[in-house]
């Protein structure tokens, strides 16, 4: 399926103007449809599988921003951790330590948001605002690296008052731990919105959404 341009072109103008980050959500679609939004000038793509990623990233070009937005298991990350951008997903204390650990055999520093349960589904990842707290006091051992800020998915419904709050929760949260001086950098991130929700997501304060399914279609 071909990239919807018109789509992705009012997504820049309309994103840009409010500051707002544009993650192409490229999952299960291929180089060639990468390669075209990136021939328009995207260089933030999200996978969420490390195999498909790695296979991808190999393929492309190197100047991609390749953001992990997916469910990571600590003994994968290793295979991304040469080249991985900003990891969107961290949810545990473990998970954390391992990506400190590959960052540092690399010699570099790695960008991490910390991700949060903010939906009602229970098969949803994240840490709840005790969890949270807990690993914002445990990263000062971690010089390989940074916490920039917090991510979230809303609840899958056509409630949209309730995906509303869900949103408003962690733009408080968030509000509320970026001031305390707690973790390792400013927490500067926000990533919350998809699809179906990134405008009332923006409404309520996001500064990055990731869009899969408008603008490459909507996948198998
Ligand atoms: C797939 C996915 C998206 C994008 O979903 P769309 O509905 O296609 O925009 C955003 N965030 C996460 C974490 C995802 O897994």
């Amino acid at each position: 399926m071909p990239v919807n341009k018109k789509a992705y072109g009012q997504f820049i103008a309309d994103l840009g103007s409010h500051h707002v980050t544009l993650v192409a959500v490229s999952k299960t679609k291929s180089v060639e449809e990468i390669k075209e939004l990136y021939d328009l000038g995207q260089k933030d793509f999200g996978e969420n599988y490390v195999q498909e990623l790695v296979e991808k990233q190999s393929q492309l070009p190197k100047d991609i921003r390749w953001h992990f937005i997916g469910h990571l298991q600590s003994n994968k990350v290793k295979r991304i951790s040469t080249f991985i951008y900003l990891i969107q997903s961290v949810d545990s204390l473990k998970l954390l330590q391992e990506i400190n650990k590959q960052a540092e055999k690399n010699n570099r520093v790695i960008d991490c948001l910390l991700q949060m349960h903010i939906a009602q589904e229970e098969t949803k990842f994240g840490l709840d605002e005790r969890e949270l707290f807990e690993l914002l006091n445990n990263i000062g051992g971690f010089a390989n690296v940074r916490i920039c800020g917090l991510m979230g998915m809303a609840s899958f419904t056509d409630d949209m008052d309730k995906v509303r709050n869900e949103f408003r929760y962690l733009k408080n949260t968030f509000d509320k731990y970026a001031e305390l001086p707690i973790a390792n950098c400013p927490l500067t991130i926000l990533s919350m919105g998809m699809s179906s929700d990134y405008s009332i997501a923006t409404e309520e304060g996001s500064n990055m959404v990731r869009i899969g399914s408008l603008i490459f279609g909507v996948r198998n």
